[in-house]
């Protein structure tokens, strides 16, 4: 076990998968401290309205975060707020957390949940009208948008996939891409082009996002890449997948991950660095929403406290044991 511990984990970020890896570290008597760089909450903090988090039909994204981040402080986490700058792993095998103002933090595991940032197209309108037509998750927002014409924005996998599912809501979906052709793998192409409610839009750039008096998106402007020419389109929800980019960049060294840059791990959420976890919206998985992240961030903690046991009873190479049973 190394020695010079400050923590037995050091958790990085306190969005959803943060504050309930918190919680479970407080619950099992672990000394944990959660780094946040800004309030604690995540991405619930620019989600208006939450319907598919299981027990609350209807919540407002604050409401939500503060509820788990006061649930994560009732077993005893500390939350300091900070920015970390790196997440080391020395050859003794102690990490080292290393934030902004120059703290370091030791401690023989991490959970990293530092999330990610959609793209933006950086246009007017667009952060105005966040949560009021601008989405970055059909997921989340594509029920309010029942019956409704509304355009996607994107030429990729995602763009595909998300126009095909927004038809389920949506009367009519306009895909505007940049180019003339989707760069979408051919089985998404197929389905958008057989979809008869998906109107592809080729060659067009967003240039601004409008709303009404009230604040609700209700037109597009966009200009023609190549003959400069500007359209209104009438739309009231702009649904922009053109990346998203998973905050890895605090790692040092070499670390798994697929081909989009989230991080690989085994089913104990353990990456490629042995007792370096990864839970929620940076890590490599198929969907990213609430209810994942603090899934991920259940099965890390738990993972972790069975590491840092493994380690504590003198292995050197610690094995997760799964017990198949319940924790408590
Ligand atoms: C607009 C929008 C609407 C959504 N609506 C829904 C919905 O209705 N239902 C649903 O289930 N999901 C929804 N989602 C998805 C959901 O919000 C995410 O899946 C979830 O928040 C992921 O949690 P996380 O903890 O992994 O990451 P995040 O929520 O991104 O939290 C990461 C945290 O890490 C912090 N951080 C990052 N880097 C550092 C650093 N270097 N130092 C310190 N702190 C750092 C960040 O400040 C942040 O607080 C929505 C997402 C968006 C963008």
């Amino acid at each position: 076990m190394p020695e010079n511990l400050d923590y037995d984990v050091v958790i990085v970020g306190a969005g959803p998968a943060g504050l309930c890896a918190g919680m479970y570290a407080g619950r099992a008597m672990l000394k944990a401290v959660l780094i946040e760089r800004g309030a604690s909450g995540g991405e619930l903090l620019n989600t208006e309205i939450i319907e598919d988090y299981p027990g609350f039909e209807h919540i407002d994204g604050w409401d939500l975060a503060q509820k788990f981040e006061s649930h994560a402080l009732k077993f005893g986490v500390e939350i300091h707020r900070k920015t970390v700058e790196t997440v080391r792993k020395l050859d003794s095998g102690t990490f080292e957390t290393i934030t902004d103002g120059g703290d370091t933090y030791r401690s023989p595991t991490v959970i990293v949940t530092a999330g990610g940032t959609p793209i933006k197209l950086g246009v007017p309108g667009e952060l105005e009208f966040a949560g009021k037509g601008v989405s970055y998750c059909a997921i989340c927002d594509g029920a309010f948008f029942r019956g409704h014409t509304i355009a996607v924005i994107g030429g990729g996998d995602a763009a595909a996939e998300e126009s095909d599912f927004l038809t389920r809501y949506a009367e009519k979906v306009y895909l505007v891409h940049r180019r003339e052709e989707l760069r979408a793998s051919k089985i998404l192409q197929k389905r958008v082009f057989e979809n008869p409610k998906i109107v592809p839009i080729w060659n067009s750039v967003v240039e601004r996002i409008d709303a009404d008096e009230q604040g609700l998106v209700n037109n597009i402007v966009l200009r023609d890449a190549i003959t400069a020419e500007r359209r209104d389109l009438t739309a009231s929800g702009v649904f922009i997948f053109i990346g998203f980019r998973p905050n890895t960049g605090i790692i040092e060294g070499h670390i798994g991950h697929d081909s989009s840059g989230y991080l690989t791990t085994d089913a104990n959420m353990e990456t490629s660095i042995r007792g370096l976890f990864a839970a929620g919206d940076l890590r490599s998985q198929l969907t990213r929403q609430v209810t994942t992240a603090v899934g991920d961030a259940t099965t890390a903690t738990i993972a972790a406290e069975k590491y840092l046991t493994a380690l504590k009873s003198g292995q050197t190479s610690p094995e997760i044991a799964g017990s198949g049973g319940y924790a408590v």
